[in-house]
């Protein structure tokens, strides 16, 4: 058994080393590199990536990987789940025949550029014939990969997030349509002829910036062992929990973008920054999933950052950062700006109480595709009824519409509803968390320190070397319901928009 372990962790070693350098050149790719170097590190890549492949499909690595996971019960508990995660890994690999990956592979390579010239010249049918073939692919990768304990859409959405089922979506997204539908219909109405008063301004980039700077050090993000850069859209990379990079994206016009991005972006940083460095170098380092990880930026970002206690805070300092423009601007003005609900046919805009939905509507088609057999010559049509459905608005165009998000053209299909339930795991981890301490004298206090140990005890420090469901429970002390969120949701926009007799 030692010797198999020494192998293994000398193997694992070297597979570290080669995903770290992918990291740093993609990290390098969206943030720095020069627009001509693509060819050329193409090539480069490529080596990276059939070296590091070679090894994972190796004889040697697969053979230790089946001798470790016999004897697994003779684990410590972190390795166990490491080994156990590395051998699924590895056996799904060896179900999908190597041509028709290869193939696929090909296929999403060349796809988003179609789906970005069909959404510049708003023509589905331009990109209809490359999703039918991303469909056609994901049929046959469900077929492969059935086992007696997962079928279906279910292959799809386990992917994404472990152990979630349509079971378990169904019974969240449908509170959702049977509670939140009727309430949001009920916000847009009183919302419907406001106007923002930041719109009017215009916020210089490098003020923002030196205002995002200052939100590193009231959320405690840590400069030794993470940065800040820019790039096109934010986002939040790194390896380990001591190179934490995010980057975010300024617009002169729209100071709110940049600081709820950065925020957003901090969020998903502090949790890397926060697991257990004993986890850097294996394969559980990192979070535990998508929507634990959505959990958090989420968490920071709305629970904390729009908060009205937050601003009581930090408003001067944005006030002494753009005395011009905020002078005049009281804090409750402030804070119903940032909280401004309205119709957004594009989810990337919208706003905290309308997100989700967004996401059902996208849940719901892809279920319709893959549960019913819904065909892509009616998902147009499909997507249009059901925003209309959620939202009472027409889709003026397809642009708006059913080719906004890249994930598709991707393959990603059963991503999305990770962010609907990140949102609402943050609001029920909101709501425990209040018994043991005091949002409102942590906001006082000026920085989060006490939220962010809270959450590194309960969340963080775990890092990717147990399931989020099992995570979550051992947290709160119990499992997943939708509850909380529906109720935090109901209870902030029923305050903000003055309807206090809500039933509900
Ligand atoms: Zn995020």
């Amino acid at each position: 058994m030692k010797e198999l372990l020494d192998q293994y962790l000398s193997i694992r070693k070297r597979l570290k080393a080669y995903e770290y350098a992918l990291y740093l050149i993609s990290w390098d790719s969206e943030t720095e590199a020069p627009s001509g170097c693509f060819d050329y590190r193409g090539e480069q890549i490529g080596v990276l990536v059939e070296e590091s492949y070679k090894i994972e499909t190796s004889k040697e690595y697969v053979h230790l990987i089946d001798e470790l996971y016999k004897n697994r019960q003779e684990l410590e508990s972190d390795l166990r789940h490491e080994i156990q995660e590395v051998k699924k890994h590895i056996d799904k690999t060896k179900k999908i025949p190597m041509n028709q990956y290869i193939a696929f592979q090909v296929l999403l390579s060349k796809s988003p550029a179609i789906w970005a010239d069909a959404k510049n010249k708003n023509d589905f049918s331009l990109f209809k014939p490359t999703l039918k073939e991303i469909i056609a692919f994901l049929r046959d990768y469900i077929h492969y990969l059935e086992t007696d304990d997962c079928i279906g859409y279910n292959i799809l959405l386990d992917e994404y997030e472990p152990g979630m089922t349509i079971e378990d979506y169904d019974q969240f997204f449908g509170e959702l349509k049977t509670r939140l539908v009727p309430f949001v219909k009920q916000v847009l109405a009183k919302a419907k002829n406001q106007t923002n008063p930041l719109s009017q301004f215009s916020f210089p980039v490098n003020e923002q910036k030196k205002f995002c700077t200052y939100l590193q050090d009231v959320l405690g993000f840590n400069r030794t062992y993470g940065l800040m850069k820019e790039s096109e859209h934010p986002f939040t990379s790194g390896s380990g929990s001591t190179d934490v990079r995010f980057t975010n994206h300024y617009y002169e016009d729209n100071v709110v973008s940049a600081i709820f991005s950065a925020i957003h972006e901090m969020g998903h940083g502090l949790y890397e920054q926060q697991c257990d460095p004993k986890y850097n170098g294996t394969f559980n380092q990192g979070g535990a999933s998508l929507a634990l990880h959505e959990s958090q930026s989420r968490f920071y970002e709305n629970v904390v950052g729009r908060s009205y206690e937050f601003w009581m805070k930090h408003y001067p300092q944005l006030q002494q950062q753009f005395p011009k423009q905020l002078e005049h601007l009281s804090l409750n003005d402030f804070y119903q700006a940032i909280n401004q609900v309205k119709v957004s046919y594009i989810r990337t805009d919208a706003d905290e109480l309308t997100y989700s939905l967004h996401i059902m509507l996208r849940y719901d088609l892809e279920k319709a595709i893959f549960v019913e057999g819904l065909s892509i010559d009616e998902l147009e049509s499909k997507w249009n009824a059901l925003f209309y459905e959620y939202f009472g608005l027409e889709v003026p165009s397809v642009k708006q519409g059913v080719l906004q998000d890249i994930h598709w053209a991707g393959g990603m299909f059963g991503y999305f509803p990770t962010y609907a339930l990140g949102s609402a795991y943050s609001a029920q981890i909101f709501h425990h968390m209040k018994k043991d301490l005091s949002f409102k004298e942590v906001m006082a206090s000026g920085n989060t320190k006490p939220i962010n140990e809270w959450l590194k005890t309960k969340i963080h420090r775990y890092a990717a070397s147990k399931y989020p469901k099992e995570i979550i429970r051992e947290a709160i002390g119990e499992d997943f319901n939708v509850k909380y969120y529906v109720d935090y949701l109901i209870n902030k926009y029923s305050h903000l928009y003055g309807i206090s007799d809500y039933e509900n």
